[in-house]
């Protein structure tokens, strides 16, 4: 494994060289704001007349529509929805300068051709594995989000270079950053989402959740259960594994982990686990997201409603409000 410090970054590939970053969503607001207090030099590029334009501004940066914000960048960093990326490439390709970069922060629209890039630009992917918010707090702390690092097209000889100092402008060389590929980076981190963080883990939530209410148990005890609790959990987890979590629940809990955990994680799960990654692979997953945005998205609108009208969530959203911490 390849894994940078920040004292293996030469920040001054980007000194006095622009970076637009297009999009100014979760990660978009992160990175531009991590890279203007790291002193480089950004601009935002948006569409006229979008939410994000005046937040932007009320950020402090610089907003210029796409095409105008590409001009003079050596870098153009693509943080708008995924889906979105290959027609935001057309519009803005003809403006941005010879043997500049592209960069991703994930290898969606590069991996899956969406996006077959000019031969004179550098190609890049600095992926942050944390949610923008993350990605802004940490920065803001004096820390940063592990990243990872890909070259996809190296045209000027010095892409690796000039990513790693984009890495470290956002704060990410501070926890370090792993060099992978596009490949890797894409097929990972949508198995990720799919099996384990966001599919694998709500319905996790929402199978235990409606186990215990058709058994006849409060709702409200089941939701603190296995909805409130799951982050205690995850805290440990994200600290120190498997260790620090087993050192600080019960022997009980530990035991029933032990003996009921791989009847509910069991072949079958493992079995669909294979069979997610191979369609993702194969290139199944991909093409089936492509033509849901190209049809207006209608399974995305139905499953989605389904989500948020759940059960589990009147009752969690009335017990949360007893906690307005929370929302910090
Ligand atoms: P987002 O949905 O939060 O924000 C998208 C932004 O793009 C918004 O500001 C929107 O106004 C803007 N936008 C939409 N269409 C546009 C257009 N045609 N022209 C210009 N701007 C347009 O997006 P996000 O979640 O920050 O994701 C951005 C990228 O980062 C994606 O490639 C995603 O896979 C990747 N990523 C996201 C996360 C995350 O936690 N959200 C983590 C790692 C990587
Ligand atoms: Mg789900």
């Amino acid at each position: 494994m390849q894994l940078y410090s920040e004292s293996d970054v030469d920040t001054s590939f980007l000194a006095d060289r622009r970076v637009a970053i297009l999009g100014y969503g979760s990660q978009g607001r992160a990175h531009a704001l991590n890279l203007k207090d790291s002193g480089f030099d950004v601009v935002v590029g948006l569409r006229p007349g979008g939410a994000s334009w005046p937040i932007a501004e009320a950020d402090g940066l610089t907003v210029l529509e796409p095409n105008d914000a590409v001009k003079g960048a050596a870098v153009v960093m693509f943080l708008t929805p995924d889906m979105v990326q290959k027609s935001l490439y057309k519009t803005v390709v003809d403006d941005i300068e010879q043997g500049a970069m592209l960069l991703f922060a994930h290898g969606f629209a590069i991996h899956f051709k969406q996006i077959e890039p000019r031969a004179d630009l550098d190609v890049a992917l600095i992926a942050p594995k944390g949610p923008g918010g993350l990605v802004r707090r940490q920065y803001e702390e004096g820390h940063g989000v592990p990243c990872l690092v890909a070259v996809h097209q190296d045209a000027t000889g010095n892409a690796l270079k000039t990513a790693l100092a984009y890495s470290a402008g956002i704060g990410g060389a501070r926890a370090g950053v792993i060099e992978t590929t596009f490949a890797e980076e894409t097929e990972t981190d949508l198995f990720g989402e799919q099996a384990v963080l966001c599919g694998g883990a709500t319905e996790l939530i929402v199978a235990g959740f409606e186990t215990l209410v058709e058994a006849g148990y409060q709702p409200e005890v089941a939701y603190y259960e296995v909805m409130h609790e799951l982050k205690l959990i995850v805290d440990l987890l994200h600290e120190g594994g498997l260790r620090k979590m087993h050192k600080f629940i019960s022997d009980t809990a530990a035991w029933g982990d032990m003996v009921s955990g791989p009847r509910v994680v069991d072949a079958q799960s493992r079995a669909a686990m294979k069979t997610i990654l191979s369609e993702i692979q194969d290139g199944t997953f991909a093409r089936n997201w492509i033509a849901e945005n190209e049809n207006g998205m209608p399974e995305f609108k139905r499953m989605m409603n389904a989500d948020l009208e759940h059960p589990i969530e009147t009752v969690g959203a009335d017990l949360r409000g007893r906690m307005d911490w929370l929302e910090e």
